[in-house]
């Protein structure tokens, strides 16, 4: 379990990224869902040890992680935003050099560690290859097996799934859902979708702050029976905007598909539809949104 109590981070420019931001994770994939900008990177690094909070706790089973970063550093595994390899190094030769930063100084074991861990991501295949020959969603695989030198009982993914095609992206989730069942798995990311089909429990920020912590299926029940949908003129968006509680927009063949949060049906035309997790984030956003202007 990792437990985080009030962390808030300023940057010397001023943006407050945290805001007293506390969250109770369990073992199990956990999403954090936020738009770019919500602070999911600051809160990441901070886990990860990287960069200091100004204030707050953060605790993963027994340990201060922040008062021993070193032992801290023992049990995490981190995939970064950007994360950058030699591209005209192997695979293999690359993981094996991760693994001597690691403290993984015996050849043998480093071997046999390097060999299982690109089973596990499906490289072994490929492992002679220069990094710099691999997709986008290779390297991301990679990347995730660096992250599981050392056993790690924290494993931290930042954004992982940005750019990858739809197969890609599905076999990387598949991947990481099979981690998750041991250890703590914190996926961060602006797509709604891989919270959806993937995360037990998740978490929305937005400007630094925690809108909305649960299990994706309870806070989509929270909607049922008040998410209404129209087919609109796209010149008409912004009366509606004005008028109502305009949770998404889709262009659908043309038209433009509003979703609007009401507890009764808005007026005529509008018909109800079964919300989905898009229409708790959006509804957060805009909930975060409204109150700040005012
Ligand atoms: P996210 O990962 O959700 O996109 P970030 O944590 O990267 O959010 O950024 C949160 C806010 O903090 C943004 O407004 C961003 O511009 C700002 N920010 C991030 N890193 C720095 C930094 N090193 N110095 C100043 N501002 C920063």
């Amino acid at each position: 379990m990792l437990t985080i109590r009030e962390l808030s981070k300023t940057y010397p420019n001023g943006v407050r990224a945290l805001q007293s931001v506390s969250l109770d994770i369990p073992n199990g994939m956990f999403g954090l869902l936020g738009p770019n900008g919500a602070g999911k990177s600051t809160l990441m690094r901070t886990i990860a040890t990287l960069q200091d909070p100004d204030a707050g706790s953060i605790r993963l089973d027994d340990l201060d992680v922040l008062a021993d970063k070193p032992a801290a550093r023992r049990v995490l595994g981190y995939l970064p935003q950007e994360f950058g390899v030699y591209p005209k190094v192997t695979a293999e030769a690359m993981l094996d050099h991760f693994a001597v930063l690691k403290g993984v100084t015996r050849r043998g074991e480093r071997r046999d560690l390097v060999d299982a861990l690109l089973r596990q991501v499906n490289l072994h295949e490929v492992r002679r290859r220069r990094l710099g020959t691999f997709s986008g969603g290779m390297r991301q695989r990679f990347g995730i097996a660096q992250a599981l030198i050392g056993d790690p009982r924290l494993v931290i993914v930042d954004e992982p799934t940005a750019g990858l095609d739809p197969e890609e992206r599905q076999r990387f989730l598949n991947l990481l859902a099979e981690i998750g069942e041991r250890v703590v798995v914190i996926l961060s990311t602006h797509i709604v979708e891989d919270v959806t089909e993937l995360c037990p429990r998740m978490a929305i920020l937005a400007e630094g702050r925690v809108r909305l912590t649960g299990e994706p299926r309870e806070t989509i029940r929270s909607l049922e029976g008040r998410v209404w949908r129209r087919t609109i003129d796209k010149a008409a968006l912004p009366q509606y905007r004005e008028r109502m509680n305009v949770l998404s927009t889709r262009l659908a063949a043309g038209n433009t598909v509003i979703h609007v949060l009401a507890d009764a049906k808005p007026e005529d035309g509008f018909e109800s539809v079964p919300p989905d997790l898009e229409d708790v984030y959006f509804g957060q956003l805009h909930h975060a949104a409204t109150a700040k202007a005012a």
